[in-house]
């Protein structure tokens, strides 16, 4: 595997990182295919890497289900310490992590080192919480008989990430498996796999016994999807990204009936309430907008504004996206960086196209810009309404569209009806509407006067097409764990 200067140049200790790409390969002497990994800012080549075969991966989960016992047979307090060594050893690194992830997904510099330490934050997280998993003792109808629930690792996990969060969707997966006692496989994306690549190799040195922490690459996810889903030794199966994606692997699950967790696709509103604080709300929606260009899952994918505050608030949204500066995430003064790849790019100018077509107004943005790379302008667009391609699919892009309403209870009705249900956001200072429409809205996670809401202290994830299962908080270690109820009679 070879890591080019164009990614080494960021890095102050890349001989801490040649090993990406190393791990895992199934005892085989034939020379793997390699797959290449491109910064989306510049064009250039970052990286080759194995691209893994369907053995490669059986031998993978066969590592892993060999450790299983081992790993679950340590005591919490020794998983425990493993996860804290770990845990400092990318805090120590994070400003390298952060280089890797800007080069490879594009982000700005600043964000992508806050996302690096939000990683962290989940393996400080579950290394706290692998010491508090409790049982239950319940009383028994008779005096002869005692009854309990204990709690044990569900075994083998394959976990399958996006290229959005590359560093965070690791952690928020990975540590909790691992505190719970799962063994694991990760397969990161495609796009993304070299931040992955180097959180494993600091892995290494954290002193994870082998087999427990296993890493998987592919240029076609659907390679690996299939033999985890369907290889018996993998007792779960734990997704992050598209819905669609995610009911094939329901569906491959289900010969199996395999444990699962999916965090999926979303088309998070962001409604602002005539009462609402609008320069707060505008903040807020710059926030939930325009972070990581819109490529997010909890995006405000669609702006509603109650009629008397929209001129106000469009005017002074406008011209603070007027401001965002777009271009390469290694300087400093940008703070929206490329879209993935070019596919992507398509998907916003389609959704630009559609809405112009049937009558909405550009009122800044609206086009690809820079001469390399994947950039689009951050753009706002008026007169927009809910049944334009924009207001009901996944945007995925710093594309800002609003519409306008006149009603609070038909928009909570209207901003139900999508299968999505993973966040919304709103502004209000009214508390009976606050309390009101927080109850009303069909998501797993509601922002209420606030554009950002991840912790990983909370519950991470969505209700309807949007996901099963949740990530982060004591929840999200619950979902690696099986309940067993123990009966013992004869006292
Ligand atoms: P994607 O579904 O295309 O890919 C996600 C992962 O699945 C990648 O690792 C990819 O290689 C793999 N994959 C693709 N096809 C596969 C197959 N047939 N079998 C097995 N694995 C396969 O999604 P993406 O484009 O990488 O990510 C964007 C999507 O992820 C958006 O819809 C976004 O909303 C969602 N997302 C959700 C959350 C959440 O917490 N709910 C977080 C981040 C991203």
């Amino acid at each position: 595997m070879t890591l080019t200067p164009s990614l080494t140049k960021h890095l102050k200790h890349p001989d801490r990182f040649i090993q990406i790409g190393s791990e895992a390969r199934a005892n085989t002497t034939a020379l793997p295919e390699l797959f290449s990994v491109f910064n989306p800012s510049s064009g250039e080549l970052l990286a080759e890497l194995p691209d893994m075969t369907v053995e490669d991966v059986s031998a993978a989960v066969a590592r892993a289900y060999a450790a299983q016992e081992r790993w679950a047979g340590l005591t919490a307090r020794e998983r425990s310490d493993i996860l804290w060594r770990w845990h400092q050893s990318i805090v120590d690194n994070s400003d390298d992590l952060a280089a890797i992830l800007t080069a490879e997904m594009g982000k700005p510099l600043a964000e992508a080192k806050s996302e690096v330490l939000h990683a962290a934050d989940y393996l400080q997280w579950y290394a706290e919480e692998a010491n508090r998993i409790y049982g239950e003792t319940i009383s028994a109808p008779s005096n002869d008989r005692r009854m309990l629930v204990i709690k044990q690792p569900i075994g083998v996990v394959g976990a399958i990430t996006p290229w959005n969060f590359p560093a965070s969707m690791v952690a928020r997966k990975i540590s909790p498996a691992l505190a719970a006692g799962c063994t694991v496989i990760l397969k990161p994306a495609e796009q993304t796999p070299l931040v992955a690549g180097a959180i494993f190799a600091l892995a290494q040195r954290a002193g994870f016994p082998d087999g427990v922490l296993n890493l998987v690459y592919a240029s076609d996810g659907d390679v690996i999807g299939r033999e985890l889903c369907s290889n018996p030794d993998v007792r779960k199966i734990s997704f992050t990204g598209s819905t669609e994606v995610g009911r094939l692997l329901m569906r491959q699950c289900s010969d199996q009936i395999k444990r699962i967790s999916f965090e999926l696709g979303g088309n998070a509103p962001f409604i602002v309430f005539d009462d609402a604080d609008i320069d707060a709300a505008v903040e807020g929606a710059i926030q939930a907008k325009f972070r990581n260009a819109g490529q997010t899952c909890v995006s405000a994918n669609r702006l509603y504004v109650q009629s008397s505050v929209y001129a106000e608030f469009g005017e002074k949204f406008t011209e603070r996206v007027r401001k965002l500066k777009v271009g390469d995430g290694f300087d400093t003064d940008v703070s929206v960086g490329p879209l993935i790849d070019e596919q992507a790019l398509a998907k916003v100018e389609r959704h630009v196209e559609d809405a112009v077509q049937r009558g909405a107004k550009i009122r800044c943005g609206g086009r690809r810009t820079g001469s390399n790379g994947t950039f689009f302008e951050p753009t706002v667009i008026t007169g927009v309404c809910s049944t334009m391609r924009l207001a009901q699919e996944e945007t995925f892009g710093p594309l800002a569209p609003i519409i306008r309403f006149d009603d609070p209870d038909q928009v909570v009705r209207e901003v139900n009806d999508t299968i999505y249900g993973l966040a919304a956001y709103f502004y209000a200072a009214n508390l009976k509407r606050i309390w009101r429409v927080a109850e009303a809205l069909e998501y797993g996670m509601i922002g209420i006067n606030t554009g950002r809401m991840s912790s990983e202290a909370a519950p991470f994830g969505g209700i309807k097409q949007s996901g099963i299962g949740r990530e982060g908080s004591r929840h999200g270690l619950e979902d690696y764990l099986e309940m067993k109820y123990l009966c013992m009679g004869g006292l």
